[in-house]
């Protein structure tokens, strides 16, 4: 999968289009369309809608019943570019019952499976996963996998909105997020068909180090990005100028992100 970086702060984004996570969203909310149609609901636009629906898991056929999203629209994003307004994020990734598999996908080629089913029966997945929530636990199978380090780093940045509620579990995740985005900036850095997505994981670095604290390694990352002009990446200026406001007070809150909410969508 080849992501072309986060939507721009003023654009309003169907999560179905042009979400990083799409891969995993898109199968489900293809999954919840088809039984909200059945069932004669109406779609309404520009809201969040959820769905309690069937799910079959692909490794062992287990039938089960999770929620998942269908629309959601971005209004604007915090710092850490988690999406604000009536879209749910993390998106809902149903996880089976049976064997924990994180279901990113419910098509899976018969050697993935294969590979699949045996990490989900490693110690590793059993003992770090099984205990985890599902896009944390999905960031260990994508490590186990050799998945692309954006995509890993990108998995465990949700991993870290699933943590919210629960202060303890924040730290892990965005330590995991910050080595994988590191890595991935490191991967990327001369790659020019990939250049975005090194800039938006060098910019993460400085928000997750801001964020678990370290305000001078976060103010060292943000130099990273000195004379870093993405046309595409249209709120990466006013990011970078609210990270260096927010390191030199020394604040490693959460934004709310009402800085640059663009106007409410048409
Ligand atoms: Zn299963």
């Amino acid at each position: 999968m080849k992501w072309h970086g986060t939507p721009a702060t003023g654009d309003v984004v169907r999560v179905s289009r042009r979400s990083p996570q799409s891969w995993a969203v898109d199968r489900s909310l293809k999954i919840a369309r088809s039984l909200l149609f059945s069932a004669s609901l109406t779609v309404t636009a520009l809201a969040s809608e959820r769905a309690i629906v069937s799910v079959k898991c692909p490794l062992d056929g287990t039938e089960f019943e999770a929620v998942q999203d269908f629309s959601g629209y971005a209004e604007g994003q915090r710092l850490d570019l988690k999406k604000l307004g009536p879209i749910s994020q993390p998106p809902a990734l149903a996880r089976c019952p049976q064997c924990s598999f994180p279901i990113f996908s419910k098509y899976l080629d018969a050697p993935l499976a294969t590979r699949i089913r045996a990490i989900l029966a490693g110690e590793r997945f059993r003992t770090e996963a099984v205990p985890a929530k599902p896009w944390f636990a999905l960031g260990i199978l994508r490590e186990e996998l050799g998945a692309d380090p954006f995509e890993i780093g990108w998995t465990y940045l949700n991993a870290t909105w699933e943590a919210e509620d629960e202060g303890g579990r924040y730290a892990p995740a965005a330590e995991r997020a910050l080595a994988w985005f590191e890595r991935a900036a490191e991967a990327r850095r001369d790659d020019p068909e990939r250049r975005r997505d090194c800039h938006v994981a060098l910019y993460l670095a400085v928000e997750l180090s801001r964020r678990l604290g370290r305000f001078d390694e976060a103010r060292q990352k943000l130099t990273r990005l000195d004379g870093v002009v993405d046309e595409e990446l249209r709120w990466l200026a006013s990011a970078k100028a609210a990270q260096a406001r927010l390191i030199a007070a020394r604040k490693s809150a959460p934004d709310d992100g009402r800085e640059d909410l663009p106007p409410p969508p048409r």
